[in-house]
């Protein structure tokens, strides 16, 4: 089976043959490779092959990064870092807004690059670039309020003159996952060029291609080359010399991995961003619009095969809509179309890999095997391509089985039905993660209240993810295990700065003049101390 373009762009005069040159890719032009390849610093003249998950065939041979490479990566970023912040505010700014459009002008190619190597469906792919032009936007149209010197009031009002700056911390580390390549590499690093910082970034080995692009996208839009450097090895290799030279780290992956990233990090008292796994669960309320609830809980299911952070595992529907709602679920998703193409008429593409096969189906069939039943799914599609399984509905899994609490990261959702809300807020509470959850109902206050008692930190009513997901201006994170930081909105970009406060004192010196004694001054100070109580000063 051989992938299909629409875009007819750059991407696809090929194929070359691979059996013949080593470099080449069956879906790829070689040029096309090695111009995205050249921008990694990797002299070790290892490779690691990238495959396409839609047909299993080689894409390229990816150059791998040493110890030595990373530690001339992160002086390159120094140096141009130095630089940078100094560049006008508005240079920064510019750049965002032409990468915003560039992006979308050439969304094409990426839409293919990203289908190319992750699998993924050309509408998920699609919402990547558009999560990267809403979050360079954002960033570009605030960026001066989050940043600007801030007056605060000082010691002796009139006296003591206060300022907060925001002074960028250097270089930023940025460790990212393949389930949404292009815009967990970019839309963390933006914020980070923008308060003045520089970025190496270390991608998933298996969607390096689309990290990479967006590298290039960066220097198109004006962001000096050395800027953002990128370079690829296994994390637990490449790692740990990246946190010891950067001055901050961004994670996104696993939870197990962000423990160890964060202890890392704990050893050099440097601050990170941790965004972890999840076991989002999505609660439809007896007053729910069925029909958008069914729509909603489909896409926050089994977008990107379920390979999404912030997707639905667990749907808690209430006893008086039960059975509607769960026949409508079923035969919407027994309605989606799976395939390996790359244009729009796809739902849902295949895993990523073999292990993320294997571990679905091992989640599947410990369910079974324990007596969970299948409404819909249940089965590899070795018939489509390599890593194929179908959307998967489960009924009567219960905490003995996998599936439960641990995340499946693939489309797999179990159902669960609830008598009382108290019990649903519980049952949604329940477990060691805290990412997103979801709400249908049509009383949105009401669901607003319930939202209040969800220990996740995105919480969406009346859709699944994307309404958080895609308000830039709101902070984004998870809670408990789900991880530490916030990405989005203003947090998302003041973690890359630290405050440095410089206060001015004019007239008054602080302690005793006018040959005022200590205990005189002390009097003094306690009057004084009380007078701004009583006016009611911070
Ligand atoms: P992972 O933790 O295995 O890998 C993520 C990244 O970390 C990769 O680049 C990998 O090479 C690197 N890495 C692995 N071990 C490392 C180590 N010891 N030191 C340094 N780097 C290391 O995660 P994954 O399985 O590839 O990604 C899926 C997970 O990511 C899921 O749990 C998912 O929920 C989570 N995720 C979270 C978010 C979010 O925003 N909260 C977004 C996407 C994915």
């Amino acid at each position: 089976m051989s992938a299909q373009t629409p875009s007819g762009g750059p991407l696809l005069d090929g194929p070359a043959d691979p059996e013949h040159d080593p470099r080449a890719s069956y879906a790829l032009e070689p040029g096309y490779v090695r111009a995205l390849t050249d921008r990694l610093v990797a002299t070790t003249g290892d490779t690691s092959p990238v495959e396409s998950p839609l047909n299993g065939q080689p894409l390229a041979h990816v150059p791998q990064s040493s110890t030595a490479d990373v530690e001339e990566a992160l002086s390159r970023a120094r140096r141009a870092h130095e630089k940078w912040a100094a560049s006008p505010l508005e240079q920064r700014t510019e750049a965002l807004l032409r990468l915003h459009d560039l992006v979308l002008d050439r969304q094409a190619e990426i839409c293919d690059l990203i289908g190319l190597e992750g699998g993924k469906a050309r509408k998920d792919a699609f919402m990547e670039l558009a999560h990267v032009a809403l979050t360079a936007r954002y960033y570009a149209r605030t960026a001066r309020d989050h940043l600007q010197t801030r007056r605060v009031p000082g010691l002796f009002p009139g006296l003591t003159h206060v300022q907060v700056n925001r002074v960028p911390k250097g270089v930023v580390g940025i460790i990212s996952p393949w389930n949404y390549p292009f815009t967990l590499a970019l839309s963390d690093g933006l914020p980070a060029l923008l308060a003045g910082n520089a970025v190496v970034i270390k991608p998933d080995a298996q969607t390096m291609l689309t990290a990479l692009l967006g590298a290039e996208l960066l220097e198109e839009a004006g962001f000096p080359r050395d800027l953002w450097q990128v370079v690829a090895g296994p994390g637990r290799e490449i790692g740990p010399p990246l946190i010891a030279g950067a001055d901050f780290l961004c994670f996104t992956g696993s939870t197990a991995t962000g423990k160890v990233i964060a202890s890392q990090c704990a050893e050099r008292l440097i601050g990170c961003s941790l965004e972890l796994g999840g076991k989002n669960p999505l609660l439809v309320l007896r007053d729910a619009d069925i029909e958008t609830a069914t729509e909603g809980a489909a896409r926050a299911s089994f977008s990107n095969a379920g390979q999404l952070c912030v997707s639905s595992e667990r749907l808690f529907v209430a006893d008086q809509v039960y059975d509607r709602f769960v026949d409508r679920f079923v035969a919407r998703t027994e309605a989606m179309t799976l395939g390996s193409s790359l244009d729009w008429s796809v739902d849902m593409g295949p895993l990523i890999s073999q292990d993320q096969l294997d571990t679905v189906t091992a989640h599947v069939e410990d369910a079974l095997a324990k007596g969970a039943r299948v409404l819909t799914g249940g089965r590899a599609r070795p018939d489509l391509g390599p890593y194929f399984f179908e959307p998967t509905v489960l009924e009567g899994v219960s905490p003995d089985m996998t599936c439960f609490g641990e995340e499946t990261f693939g489309p797999v959702v179990s159902l669960y039905r609830f008598h009382d809300e108290a019990d649903a807020v519980a049952r949604a509470n329940a477990g060691q993660y805290g990412l997103n959850a979801a709400i249908y109902s049509e009383d949105g206050r009401r669901a607003r209240e319930i939202a209040r008692q969800i220990r996740c930190g995105t919480v969406n009513v009346n859709e699944g993810f994307g309404a958080t997901f895609g308000s830039l201006a709101a902070p984004m994170g998870g809670m408990r295990q789900s991880g530490m930081g916030r990405r989005q909105g203003a947090e998302g970009l003041l973690r890359y700065t630290d405050t440095q406060s410089v206060a001015t004192q004019r007239g008054l010196r602080i302690g005793p003049s006018f040959g005022l004694s200590q205990e005189q001054y002390a009097k003094l100070m306690t009057t004084s101390l009380r007078v701004l109580n009583k006016i009611g000063r911070a």
